[in-house]
C-alpha cells in the first residue's frame, strides 16, 4: 500500500434534506491497498460507498459537508459514469446482475466504456483466468448460477472497465462461508497481481478482516475506531462486540 489514493475529509450525508445519516466521516484508501469499511446494520457503510461513487442521488441524498479526493481532485461534482472514466467503480449489494443475460453477456456490459474489441477480449480472458468458475458458467443465465457466482460475475462486470478502484458493497452478503473466502481470495489476488485498490464494506468482520489491510468501525453515521486489520482483529472491544467472541 502506498500514497492516498482517496481521501473522504469530515463527509455528511443528509437523505431527503432532514435526515443526517453520515456525521462527519473521514477515512484514507492507499493505493493499491483493501480497506474495510465494518458496522452493523445501518451504520452508515452504504452510504459512505455511495457518497464516493455519487450514487445518492437516485436515493434522495446529498453530501452536504466535507469532501472527497480521488489522486488528489475533488470528486464529488463528478457522475458516475465519470468516475468510472477515472477508474472508480462500485460493485452495489445484492450483485444486480442481469438475470436473463448469460454470464459473458453480463461482463460484456461492463465494457460500456470502452471500444477497442480487442482489449475487451483480452479484459474478458483476464476476468476468466481470476474467475475460473464464470469461464465454466458463460453461456448460463445469471438467473440460473448460485449466489457465489453471482457475486463473482458482478465483480468481474465491474473489472471489465479495468478500474483502478473498486467499492464493495456487502460481498459476503448471502453466501456460504466457503464461497465468501473463495470470493476474497480472489480479491486478494487481483489486488496483489493488479494492484487493484478496494475499498469494501462488510458486516462480516471476521472476514474481511482476514483479508483487509485496514479497517475503520461505524457506528451511528460515524468511524468510531479504526487501525490496521491485524490490531482490530486482536482488539478486545472489537472481540466483543463485533466478532462475537466474548
Ligand atoms: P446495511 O448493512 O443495512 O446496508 P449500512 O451500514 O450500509 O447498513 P446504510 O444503508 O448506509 O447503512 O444506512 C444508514 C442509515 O441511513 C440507516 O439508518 C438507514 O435507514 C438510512 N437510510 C439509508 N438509505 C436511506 C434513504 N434512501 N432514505 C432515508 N434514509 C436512508
Amino acid at each position: 500500500a502506498g500514497a492516498p489514493l482517496l481521501v473522504v475529509n469530515g463527509i455528511e450525508v443528509i437523505y431527503n434534506h432532514v435526515i443526517l445519516v453520515l456525521k462527519g466521516v473521514s477515512l484514507t484508501v492507499p493505493k493499491s491497498g483493501i480497506v474495510a469499511i465494518l458496522g452493523g446494520n445501518g451504520a452508515g457503510k452504504t452510504t459512505t460507498l455511495r457518497a464516493i461513487s455519487n450514487l445518492l442521488k437516485g436515493e434522495r441524498g446529498e453530501v452536504t459537508k466535507g469532501s472527497i479526493e480521488y489522486k488528489g481532485e475533488r470528486i464529488e461534482a463528478l457522475t458516475p459514469a465519470d468516475l468510472v472514466k477515472r477508474g472508480v467503480v462500485q460493485v452495489m449489494e445484492g450483485r444486480h446482475c442481469f438475470a436473463h443475460l448469460t454470464i459473458e453477456e453480463n461482463l460484456l456490459t461492463g465494457a460500456y466504456t470502452r471500444t477497442d474489441k480487442a482489449e475487451i477480449a483480452r479484459n474478458l480472458e483476464k476476468v476468466y483466468a481470476y474467475f475460473p468458475r464464470l469461464k465454466t458458467r458463460r453461456t448460463s443465465q445469471a438467473a440460473y448460477t448460485s449466489g457465489g457466482e453471482q457475486q463473482m460475475c458482478a465483480i468481474g462486470r465491474a473489472l471489465m472497465c479495468n478500474p483502478d478502484m473498486v467499492l464493495l458493497d456487502e460481498p459476503s452478503m448471502g453466501l456460504a462461508p466457503q464461497i465468501v473466502e473463495e470470493v476474497f481470495n480472489i480479491v486478494k489476488d487481483l489486488n496483489s497481481k493488479e494492484k487493484t485498490t478496494f475499498l469494501l464494506a462488510e458486516q462480516n468482520t471476521n472476514m474481511a478482516l482476514k483479508y483487509a489491510d485496514y479497517g475503520y468501525i461505524m457506528e451511528s453515521g460515524r468511524v468510531v475506531m479504526d487501525g490496521k486489520a491485524s490490531d482490530l482483529a486482536s482488539n478486545e472491544d472489537v472481540k466483543e462486540f463485533y466478532l462475537g467472541v466474548g
